[in-house]
């Protein structure tokens, strides 16, 4: 089912948690609610969910108009960070509570029941208590519990941050594997950019109640629509500095104290006037360590080195200036060591100085 936000906004008193967010959830998709703490995730789910009623705006389930519906009628199943299972009933009964507020016959209960915990594999453990379960069991039992009512939506808060790191990426899985098996648009809110990267659609990208962007993971981090994304895409993060578009024969950009200019490719050429300002963005691995100042974009010490996988992260520095960079490790750079760095062409974002938008 499609869901439509249009418009919607939501004050606490003098706190605008959300500022007309306009967006469009495609049925069957699993889409991530990315951002900082109090970036306005929750409220969103919780206004989906009817839990909240917006200050302004319009919320569609399909075409229908769901502000003034209450939340037991929404069809929505919902899963939150601690689980909040019912300590003093077994697996099943926990699974099979929706159908039973649904009033659905014992027989049905008991069948649907069995069929959600084979989906989420814990059907060995149906007549365990939640204290007998481990944190990622129980969890699995949250989601059982959420999808046996058939909801046409499954709102999961946070729901892998009490879980060990090995345990957050096993579930993490499960919930793309369950999520695809049964079709349920999935609405699913996390502050780890890494886990929204690997499990989503889509991810809407929020900062202080404002939409940033709307798109598909690989396209936010290819081509992120301010300094903002860039910067919480990526881990280790973008390098940001300040450049100027220089024109000394070809048009150019000359990061930070930079003698050397990179040139300015075409996408940029237009946008971009000889002596604009701008802040410019590298990723750690778009990075080239070269000897030829035709291709230097950046030159600084060796400060810091360390290995990460398959790779060696670099820092250097240049008058205060920082810059990450992972390097082959067969490139055999010491700490101390002056290099010189050219970034991979087309790779290099630009933004603007003062808002931080992106150019291209
Ligand atoms: P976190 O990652 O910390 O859970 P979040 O992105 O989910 O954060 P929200 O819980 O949606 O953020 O909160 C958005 C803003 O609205 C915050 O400034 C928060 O303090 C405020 N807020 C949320 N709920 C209420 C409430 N019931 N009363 C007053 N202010 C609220």
């Amino acid at each position: 089912m499609k869901i439509t936000m249009k418009e919607v906004t939501m004050k606490f008193n003098d706190v605008t948690a959300l500022d007309q967010l306009s967006v469009d959830f495609e049925p069957g998709n699993l889409i991530s609610l990315l951002g900082p703490s109090g970036c306005g995730k929750s409220t969103t789910l919780f206004l989906l969910a009817g839990l909240h009623q917006p200050t302004a705006g319009e919320i569609y389930f399909g075409s229908q108009l769901m502000n003034q519906v209450r939340p037991e009628n929404r069809g929505i199943g919902m899963v939150f960070q601690n689980y909040a299972l019912y300590p003093h009933m077994t697996v099943q009964e926990n699974i099979e509570f929706p159908l039973k507020i649904k009033k659905a016959p014992e027989k049905e209960r008991a069948r649907r029941a069995m069929d959600m915990a084979e989906l989420v594999k814990i059907g060995e453990l149906l007549k365990r208590k939640p204290r007998q379960l481990s944190g990622g069991q129980q969890q699995r039992v949250a989601i059982a519990r959420a999808l046996a009512g058939s909801p046409k939506l499954l709102l999961l808060d946070e729901p892998l941050s009490n879980l060990d790191a090995r345990l957050r990426l096993e579930t993490r899985e499960e919930i793309r594997r369950i999520q695809r098996e049964t079709g349920v648009t999935t609405i699913f809110v996390t502050h780890d950019q890494e886990e929204a990267m690997s499990i989503s659609d889509k991810i809407l990208i929020m900062n202080a109640g404002h939409q940033q962007q709307f798109c598909p993971p690989q396209e936010m981090y290819e081509k992120p629509a301010n300094a903002f994304v860039a910067a919480f895409l990526g881990n280790p993060p973008i390098n940001l500095m300040e450049a100027v578009c220089t024109d000394a024969g070809m048009p150019g950009i000359r990061l930070h104290t930079m003698e050397h200019a990179v040139p300015l490719t075409d996408v940029f050429r237009e946008a971009l006037p000889t002596g604009q300002r701008c802040q410019a963005g590298i990723r750690p691995e778009d990075w080239f360590v070269t000897n030829d100042t035709a291709h230097t974009a950046f030159t600084g010490k060796v400060i810091h080195k360390e290995t990460i996988g398959r790779d060696t992260l670099i820092r250097i520095e240049r008058d205060g200036v920082f810059v990450r960079a992972l390097v082959q490790p067969q490139a055999n750079i010491l700490l101390g060591d002056s290099i010189s760095l050219g970034v991979q062409s087309g790779k290099m974002k630009l933004f603007h100085i003062d808002t931080g938008k992106a150019y291209a």
